[in-house]
């Protein structure tokens, strides 16, 4: 039996797609090389904006890049063994780093993501995750000038509302969870966040409940195209499909060659770390700890910290030391409560990043029935209800307006 749509990858893009494809009345199949959510939708920070979302790539980050990587606590690390693999894609990313292709990208991600936040309430409403929980945005910072700069830069960049300055004693108040070198801050409302790794499980059953099937674990041998159809096969098993969704985050370009040599997709994992820690109290905002490059996320009676950009080639090892280098950074802005000896969940995952910080969302040129959906960078939750109602259009209709910016033309 033929299936509609075959989609690898079961992140927070293939699942998304998934789901939109099933409410179509499509019949649909997942395939993952492991299990749902292995990547990197496990265990990232789960924030959701619709107007607070730009790519990484702006003035300065070059500057910045290269000053902080002579300190050991640098949230972005290029690993000696990977910094030659790296080179390539560092240097197509450091000739985005400008006000211009900022500000194009931001105005792109903006419109796209715009109506996401409906679109979870409306998954919500179904059944189909898990409520996102509203919270607003607290940026803490070490001093009122450095929170002055980033306050006027953020209403400066995007079209939202944020509280006035927070002086020491009224932040500790508004946060007990913060400490000593949290002296300045200011809140950015709007936010809401998901735990991304229940959204990706919550999605996969209704998936399931719509008659899609998830394929996991499934090794991919090899894709052949017989009769204007995909053939999938590998050790656990055979599957025919009319149209293919490639959205296996960093495992994307490998899929590609196997399909065809002509196309070469530039997605770099660009890997992050997180863990969680107990004991300080329960945090009543999302934290952007500016100066330490972390955000702080509740996670029931504990908190989940993320930060670090670390560029190590192709190799997906955990380095301890990215970890201790959050640790270090963080603890000085949060209470003396907090359990730094008894830290749990260390995770690393690898985030697809493109040299521009757009996503590739589209068709394959000259392949009709082959769709990209990848390369979401550091924004794959926002972006992935919207990303699944694009790969639907595309499937069903052939277009998707509201993606074209994304297509891999553009390379
Ligand atoms: C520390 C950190 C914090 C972040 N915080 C946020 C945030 O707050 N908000 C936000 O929007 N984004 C955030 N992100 C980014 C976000 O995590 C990613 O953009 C998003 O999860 C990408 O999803 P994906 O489905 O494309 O990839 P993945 O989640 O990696 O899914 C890809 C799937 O494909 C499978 N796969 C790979 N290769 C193959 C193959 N050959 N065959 C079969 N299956 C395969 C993998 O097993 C995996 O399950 C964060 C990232 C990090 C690292």
């Amino acid at each position: 039996m033929t299936t509609d749509v075959g989609i690898i990858g079961a992140g927070a893009i293939g699942l998304s797609a998934a789901h939109y494809l099933t409410k179509a009345g499509l019949s649909v199949e997942v395939f993952d090389s492991h299990r749902v959510a292995a990547g990197v939708s496990e265990r990232n920070s789960g924030q959701i904006s619709e107007k607070e979302i730009a790519p990484l790539q702006g003035p300065g980050v070059v500057q910045t890049g290269l000053r902080s990587m002579l300190s050991p606590d640098s949230s972005l690390y290029v690993h000696p063994a990977g910094a030659l693999a790296s080179l390539n894609f560092m240097i197509r990313f450091a000739l985005y780093c400008n006000k211009r292709s900022f500000e194009r990208g931001k105005n792109i991600f903006v419109e796209y993501a715009r109506g996401t936040q409906a679109a979870m309430e409306e998954m919500a409403d179904a059944g189909d995750i898990d409520r996102p929980t509203a919270i607003d945005y607290l940026h803490v910072l070490s001093s009122t000038s450095k929170a002055a700069a980033s306050r006027s830069t953020t209403l400066s960049r995007f079209d939202v509302e944020t509280s006035d300055l927070i002086g020491r004693e009224e932040l500790h108040r508004l946060e007990p969870a913060l400490g000593e070198a949290a002296t300045d801050g200011f809140i950015v409302k709007g936010h809401t966040f998901v735990d991304p790794g229940a959204y990706c499980l919550r999605l996969g059953e209704s998936v399931v409940r719509r008659g899609g099937r998830i394929n996991a674990p499934f090794m991919i041998e090899r894709i052949t195209r017989q009769n204007g159809e995909y053939v999938i096969e590998g050790p656990h098993g055979t599957s025919r499909v009319r149209q293919l969704v490639l959205a296996a985050g960093v495992g994307t370009p490998a899929l590609l060659k196997l399909i065809t040599k002509r196309h070469r997709l530039p997605i770099y994992p660009g890997k992050g770390y997180s863990l969680r820690v107990r004991g300080g109290g329960q945090t009543k905002h999302l934290l952007k700890l500016e100066e330490a490059h972390v955000g702080v996320t509740p996670h029931g009676d504990s908190i989940h910290i993320a930060g670090t950009m670390e560029f190590d080639g192709h190799n997906p090892r955990y380095n301890q030391g990215r970890v201790d280098a959050i640790i270090r950074s963080a603890r000085p802005f949060l209470n003396s409560g907090w359990d730094w000896n008894a830290t749990s969940d260390h995770w690393v995952g690898s985030r697809p990043m493109t040299p521009d910080g757009l996503p590739i969302i589209g068709k394959v040129p000259g392949q009709e029935d082959l769709i990209i959906a990848s390369g979401h960078n550091m924004l794959g939750m926002m972006l992935a209800p919207k990303t699944g109602q694009s790969v639907t259009n595309l499937v069903v209709n052939g277009v998707d307006r509201a993606s074209e910016p994304f297509r891999l033309e553009r390379y």
